[in-house]
């Protein structure tokens, strides 16, 4: 059997005539940039995030990058974030001339831990990036309180977390601002690259809707510098038909994950590995469904030649990273960072995933285990 890490052609093919249709009508005015389709969506993700603002712009990473702009962070400037998450959220801050700031994770659920955040801010503190990692937020309420304590922003990176919710709210409108990801493997994809800037600060999402066209409200005065970071009317046509189904998708991904749950205990195998950690404030979108193993790589090896995919969301932490040598941090200076990299290993998900498929992995992780004992 064939279980791919990720086959989005089953869901193309479920709503391919209503994108298709959308595709073309954005052809038909030949209106590419911005514009009326972008704006539809904006609206769209506002009330689906449940924020009063919603900024399109050209992918996840400038969503953190103009997020992090428009609260004013520059050279000297620190940000407190962590290492165990996509490039991304540290490298827009370097970007911008500022330092990131570690602070290691909770092993359980892989966010960021608060309880070492206090000791991680300075005087020279400009924001706070939690990252909602593989679909499930941080745990907010001490980090937002530590935030408003210290009056710091606090931006949410929301790139796997669209839908997810947090006490009942929604991951994206729990800062001051949410940065998404419609990068094609994240829960509401694109056909290419876009992202999405949400929040409640309306003079947050004026300095963002300006820094995306070079800074520019009148064309051709500029206010101040920015960048060309437009969402593509194409991408946002597809995003608006995407967006109905989204519910529908998560919950398709939540129903396998409780599969996956069963199946394991069923096999006896949770000895052997240790599934995802939700916590009660939590709901959790599965953008990734991690599972964690001492014998991680000859697992995933196994697993490859069986004909399953599975992927390591990260193999290694940005404090370890050459680019990030400067910052003088080696091994051990984030333990559970590090373990996490060595251990965690992401299985198939997604929606249009089969019960049988489903079996065929736990038993192929079964089959490898029994002959490892052996
Ligand atoms: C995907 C992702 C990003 C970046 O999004 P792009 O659209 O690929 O630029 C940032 N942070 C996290 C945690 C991500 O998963």
């Amino acid at each position: 059997m064939n279980v791919p890490l990720l086959d989005l052609r089953a869901q193309y093919q479920s709503i391919r005539a209503e994108v298709m249709a959308a595709l073309e009508a954005v052809c038909d005015e030949q209106a590419f940039i911005l514009g009326a389709r972008v704006a539809d969506l904006e609206k769209d993700i506002q009330k689906y995030v449940g924020v009063g603002q919603a900024v399109g712009v050209a992918s996840g990473t400038d969503a953190i990058l103009l997020s992090l702009m428009a609260c004013g962070v520059g050279p000297g400037d620190e940000v407190v974030t962590v290492p165990y998450t996509f490039f991304a959220t540290a490298g827009s801050i370097s970007r911008l001339g500022a330092k990131p700031v570690f602070v290691d994770i909770k092993p359980d659920t892989y966010n960021m831990d608060p309880a070492q955040l206090d000791g991680a801010v300075s005087s020279r503190t400009k924001a706070i990036m939690p990252v909602h990692l593989y679909g499930q937020c941080a745990e907010m309420e001490p980090i937002l309180q530590i935030a408003a304590r210290k009056r710091i922003p606090v931006i949410e990176d929301a790139a796997q977390a669209i839908g997810a919710t947090w006490r009942s709210r929604k991951a994206g409108s729990l800062g001051q601002a949410g940065c998404f990801s419609f990068f094609p493997s994240k829960n509401l994809g694109g056909f290419g690259d876009g992202g999405m800037v949400t929040t409640n600060d309306q003079a947050l999402a004026d300095r963002v809707r300006i820094l995306r066209v070079h800074g520019s409200r009148v064309k051709y005065v500029h206010e101040v510098i920015g960048l060309n970071s437009r969402l593509d009317a194409l991408q946002a046509a597809v995003l608006r038909v995407k967006l109905k189904y989204l519910e529908e998708w998560t919950k398709g991904r939540q129903r396998n994950a409780s599969r996956y749950e069963a199946l394991f205990k069923q096999a006896n195998l949770l000895g052997r590995v240790t599934l995802p950690t939700v916590t009660a404030e939590n709901r959790h979108v599965y953008n990734q469904y991690v599972i964690r193993a001492l014998q991680r790589d000859q697992l995933r090896a196994f697993l490859h030649e069986q004909g399953v995919g599975t992927e390591i969301y990260y193999p290694s932490p940005l404090h370890l990273q050459g680019c990030y040598k400067d910052l003088g941090h080696g091994p051990g200076s984030f333990p559970y960072a590090e373990s996490a990299a060595q251990e965690t290993l992401a299985l198939p998900i997604y929606a249009e995933l089969t019960e049988d498929q489903q079996t065929y992995v736990v038993e192929t992780i079964k089959r490898f285990f029994a002959r490892t004992r052996a």
